[in-house]
């Protein structure tokens, strides 16, 4: 039997063509790599708050950073928001959501308009009847004399119901009508598409246009992008809307992403976590980070590879120096970023006994082989697959960091 090469090839599909739009200093599709974003949570009218948050978010390795801008107070502080963070030495731009009043507050507020570096608009929360396409149309026209792109960013949870009852009754004439499902997809990406031929119209370039359809349930989500991808060329912004908390927000979200990304879909990607109370809004850009460096599609910090431990590895000691290792190695990415070309392709490995850990560790730049229950209390360490080392005694954790500190000083190239 002959295997499939696409089944065995171990790689995503080639991207998806699209046009490329500049958002400030990002390039999101043609071919760029896949840009991570976020959304601050803060009242946007604080603009000290939202601008400390959008720090730590560009800080965490967010590219681009979203606020919601939905009253006079917070237009009125946008720019505020800007200067802070250009005063931080932080160009990371900034995007404006706007639901229901977006015309007005970018009209009565053209410096929130100038400070902003994309506009988001809902075309479910524009506003209905004729005044639906007049206030669209408002927003493009703004985006159009400040030279903003658009995402046109539809949602489950306000779907233009003139749309959805539109394509309701045409389904009713169908000799075999869609199921509820599929009407509601077909649908969402029906507003998208046409929300983005109505911009066009609006006198706003095409390539001034990113498109996003977002649910809640994978499997629609997975459904409704691949409609997307095969109506049209706008760049993508993928996201499952409302992922959850915990577990089930990184799970979901990372099921639906995986599955898109690897068919060459999806230009941007937002992670929607809910934060658990007193949680780190920045979760979100490291589960998007980590969900592209595991698939192979971007490298961001290097990756620490442990084992999960088992009956053999009585000890917690294997644990702790797994997740001290990759503490200390994002600790020091900020500074490690600044130095060293190609850091964050290195790989690490912590291994708990002698079962897996020595093949393992072979396979990262730099791994250590813990001694399981009964092994001679000796940790060889590895470098590009050979054995240079074996520690023992209470400085492993200390000793292994120090040659992870020697490694990357004599295998990356300095930048100048
Ligand atoms: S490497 Fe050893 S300790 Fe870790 S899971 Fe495998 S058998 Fe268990």
């Amino acid at each position: 039997m002959s295997l499939d090469p696409a089944l065995i090839n171990g790689r995503p599909a080639a991207r998806r063509v699209t046009r490329a739009v500049r958002i400030g200093r990002v390039q999101v599709g043609g071919g760029a790599p896949i840009v991570i974003q976020s959304m601050t949570n803060t009242d946007t009218a604080d603009d000290f708050a939202t601008a400390m948050q959008v720090a730590q978010l560009a800080r965490a390795g967010s590219e681009l950073v979203r606020i919601t801008v939905n009253n006079d107070e917070a237009a009125q502080a946008v720019p505020k928001i800007r200067e802070r963070l250009l005063a931080m030495n932080l160009d990371v731009p900034l995007v404006g959501d706007f639901h229901y009043n977006g015309h007005k507050l970018l009209t009565d507020h053209p410096a929130c308009a100038e400070a902003l570096a994309k506009f988001r608009i809902n075309p479910g929360n524009v506003g209905t009847g004729a005044k639906r396409d007049r206030q669209f149309a408002a927003i493009v026209e703004i985006a159009c004399r400040y030279d903003k792109p658009v995402r046109i960013g539809v949602n489950w949870g306000s779907l233009d119901q003139s749309v959805l009852a539109r394509i309701m009754d045409e389904n009713h004439l169908r000799a075999e009508p869609l199921d509820a499902g599929a009407v509601m997809r077909e649908a969402l990406v029906t507003s998208a598409l046409e929300s983005a031929k109505l911009a066009e119209e609006c006198g706003l370039a095409g390539d001034r246009i990113i498109l996003s359809a977002k649910v809640s349930s994978v499997q629609d989500l997975i459904a409704v992008y691949r409609l997307l991808a095969a109506r049209g060329d706008y760049p993508l912004h993928l996201g499952l809307t409302e992922a959850g908390m915990g577990s089930k927000g990184i799970v979901a979200s990372t099921a639906a992403l995986a599955v898109l990304l690897q068919e060459g879909i999806g230009d941007t990607i937002r992670i929607s976590l809910t934060p658990e109370p007193g949680g780190a809004r920045t979760q979100e850009v490291v589960v998007a980070q980590e969900i592209l460096q595991t698939m192979g599609l971007r490298a961001f910090t290097p990756m620490v590879t442990a084992c999960p431990g088992c009956g053999r590895t009585t000890s917690t000691f294997f644990q702790e120096l797994a997740a001290g290792i990759q503490g200390y190695v994002r600790d020091q990415m900020p500074v490690w970023r600044d130095q060293y070309d190609g850091v964050e392709n290195l790989t690490l490995a912590v291994m708990g006994c002698v079962v897996n850990g020595p093949g393992e560790s072979k396979h990262a730049n730099i791994g250590i082989s813990l001694p399981g229950t009964g092994e001679t209390p000796a940790a060889p360490v590895y470098v590009d697959g050979e054995k240079v080392v074996t520690l023992r005694g209470d400085g492993i954790a200390d000793e292994f960091k120090a040659i992870v500190d020697r490694y990357v000083a004599t295998k990356y190239q300095k930048k100048g």
